[in-house]
């Protein structure tokens, strides 16, 4: 790009500039909670000790989710949080080049093992305001990285969503499951090429799990062999 040769690429996190585009300085790349080893191995929560690479957390042991295995490259916390926002709701596209970077680095051995990539999908309404769907986004971009060995094809149109759902802030975990239970459905393109396929979920942020959780019912039902599920962050709540 043009502007990349006459502005000094900028940090991320703070504005300080820094040696290449789409990076963090020192200071912000301590900062920033990146999700590490040992964690869950389905839900990817982490783990304050090791506990074996087959080792689930309490949450996964007493109910285990409809994803195989869930990876986020960060922890939702203030500093990500404001990396995130002005991504979502404004033209920070500069932003998801870097994102992409983290999370197929973050999702590596569940982008090795995917047939087909696919975006959570935005209501058509919210894709108006927003006029680009993050999840997509990311989803290409984490599958462009050159570090991605992955033979996966993107499926940008695989789900859409029917029902309006509204905002799923300010809702419990059970509510936000009823809420989009029925708000999924396959694209009708790809009614017949879902059966056996490995798919890899990709989402912005990964809160309770209720919205991943509802697509992947929708895949399943298709006949999808497993689905995973690849966000740029995830809230993480104390460990009980
Ligand atoms: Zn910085
Ligand atoms: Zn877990």
């Amino acid at each position: 790009m043009v502007l990349d040769a006459v502005l000094p690429p900028l940090c991320l996190g703070c504005g300080e500039i820094v040696g290449e585009p789409g990076g963090l300085c020192s200071v912000c790349w301590r900062r920033f909670s990146f999700v590490s080893a040992p964690y869950c191995a389905c839900c990817g929560t982490p783990f304050t000790q090791d506990l074996g690479p087959d080792a689930l957390c309490t949450a996964c042991l007493v109910r285990r989710p409809r994803f195989r295995r869930a990876r986020a490259a960060l922890i939702y916390d203030d500093r990500s949080r404001r990396l995130i926002l002005p991504f979502k709701h404004g033209d920070r596209t500069d932003v998801a080049r870097a994102c992409g970077r983290w999370m197929a680095r973050a999702g590596a051995e569940l982008l090795a093992t995917a047939d087909l990539v696919a975006p959570v999908p935005l209501h058509w309404r919210r894709l108006f305001t927003r006029r680009y769907n993050q999840a997509a986004l990311l989803a290409r971009v984490a599958l462009s990285e050159e570090i991605s060995t992955s033979g996966a094809r993107l499926a940008p149109d695989l789900l859409r969503r029917g029902r309006w759902t509204g905002s799923q802030s300010g809702l419990t975990g059970q509510e936000r499951r009823r809420n989009v239970r029925e708000a999924f459905e396959l694209h009708p393109r790809w009614q017949a090429a879902i059966a056996g396929k490995r798919i890899l979920l990709v989402d912005d942020v990964l809160t309770t799990g209720a919205t991943v959780e509802a697509c992947v019912r929708v895949l399943q039902r298709a006949g999808a062999a497993e689905v995973d599920v690849l966000t740029l962050a995830r809230v993480v709540r104390p460990a009980l």
